[in-house]
């Protein structure tokens, strides 16, 4: 007879106390107050193993990649290609070749428009985006639609924030050639059916591209199991450096492309009437790129990975629903968006109070929340707001710090009368 074995119990919540040791900037005092770091959409803060695997890098290995057979630059290339692989993983890509390491989301939406979108998209051709894009996600593809004389059209939003899925055949035609939409909303924390949507794109023959900003640091993304043809993300925003990021796309589109960037690296050979170019991904990383901030940023997938992206989703999930309850306390406070799958970012104003004003009391109790359009003007024209203040959260937040958001915005209603 077999004995039983008993496993132990998963545990899902995090350790979010062990968690915050690891990042020494949370541990200040901020205006006499303790800090409640609140401002995650924006960038979140780096582990000390982050900020030691970039300095680590600068005290030993320092050299360029790729271009010499000394000891230093053989360290420093096997370091910045073992990053690459472990950002393959962390998105679940088939290869390496389709993992192009960029300074963040913007770029690589930037790279797509200026390679695949110029090679690809002409005078009558359709380009649709969503009324919920990020600026990065937007001017570019206005840059396209200006140069190719194609037609921007627009997915829009119902009351609650969620897409007007039921328009989607309508506005999918023969000459959509691309659908570029953000995974998770910056203001409104909307999560977006990523898959039916791109399943949507592919059955008229478009390419998908998704905005990964807000998505990537946040919950378990799978490239292969979505079918996406581009994905563009920050790895400011998910503990890594500033200057790194990476833009996934699928093989045979990367190598259908021109390059975006011309110089040194992305080259298979030059003469003087011409140039032919590096394999993939190489072909796309001109010039010295961000060494150090991509291998930290390989630190900062580790680092993710070993807390567990499912953990890291459902902690936010759960801090979300309790700052959502708690805000939902305070009278003449109004939130943005109440779609039924969404993320920690909370968007709101209290009547009477000016979001800047606001975000301003907030800072003098510690709390970091930023006010402003959050680079997504036609959503606040559509929510018929100049600006609203916005909270957003990452897998070291508690409860505490959600408590001093809500003391801060009572003391600004006591303060401004409102
Ligand atoms: N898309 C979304 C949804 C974002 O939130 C951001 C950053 N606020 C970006 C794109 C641009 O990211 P980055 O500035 O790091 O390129």
């Amino acid at each position: 007879m077999t004995s039983a074995v008993v496993l132990p119990t998963k545990t899902v919540g995090l350790d979010v106390e062990r968690i915050r040791d690891d990042f020494p900037a949370l541990h200040q005092r901020v205006n006499g107050k303790p800090l409640a770091y609140l401002d995650n959409a924006a960038t979140s803060q780096k582990p000390q193993v982050v900020i030691d695997a970039e300095r680590d890098y600068f005290e030993h290995d320092n050299a360029n990649v790729h271009r010499a057979v000394h000891t230093l630059s053989s360290r420093a290339t096997l370091a910045y290609e073992g990053a690459r692989d472990k950002v393959r993983r962390f998105i679940n890509a088939p290869v390496r070749e389709s993992v192009v390491f960029t300074r963040g989301a913007t770029e690589g939406i930037n790279l797509v428009v200026y390679t695949w979108g110029r090679g690809n998209v002409q005078e009558g051709d359709e380009i649709l985006l969503t009324e919920m894009e990020h600026h990065s996600n937007l001017v570019p593809w206005q840059l396209l639609a200006q140069w190719s004389g194609a037609t921007l059209r627009y997915l829009g939003l119902r009351p609650d924030g969620t897409l007007r899925l039921e328009d989607l055949d309508a506005l999918l035609t023969r000459r959509t050639k691309v659908v570029a939409f953000t995974h998770m909303s910056n203001v409104l924390g909307t999560i977006n059916p990523v898959a039916e949507i791109v399943a949507a794109a592919h059955r008229v023959g478009a390419v998908a591209l998704v905005d990964g900003a807000q998505s990537v640091p946040h919950m378990p993304v799978d490239a292969q199991a979505l079918d996406l043809d581009f994905l563009a993300f920050s790895g400011h925003k998910m503990c890594g450096p500033t200057g790194s990021g990476a833009l996934y796309g699928k093989r045979h589109l990367l190598e259908a492309m021109d390059p975006f960037l011309a110089g040194g690296d992305m080259i298979s050979s030059v003469s003087l009437e011409g140039a032919t170019w590096n394999e993939l991904p190489w072909k796309f990383e001109a010039g010295t790129p961000s060494i150090a901030q991509q291998i930290a940023l390989g630190t900062a997938v580790d680092y993710l990975s070993d807390i567990g992206m499912e953990a890291v989703f459902a902690h936010e999930q759960e801090l979300t629903a309790y700052a959502l309850d708690r805000l939902g306390s305070i009278p003449g406070l109004e939130v943005y968006g109440s779609a039924p799958q969404r993320g920690g970012v909370i968007s709101f104003n209290v009547e009477g109070i000016h979001p800047h004003d606001l975000a301003q009391v907030l800072d003098q109790e510690g709390v970091a929340a930023r006010a402003g359009n959050h680079c997504a003007q036609p959503l606040h024209r559509r929510l018929g707001q100049p600006a609203s203040c916005r909270a957003s959260l990452y897998l070291y937040n508690t409860e505490d710090e959600v408590e001093a958001l809500v003391r801060g915005i009572r003391l600004a209603k006591t303060f401004f009368g409102a």
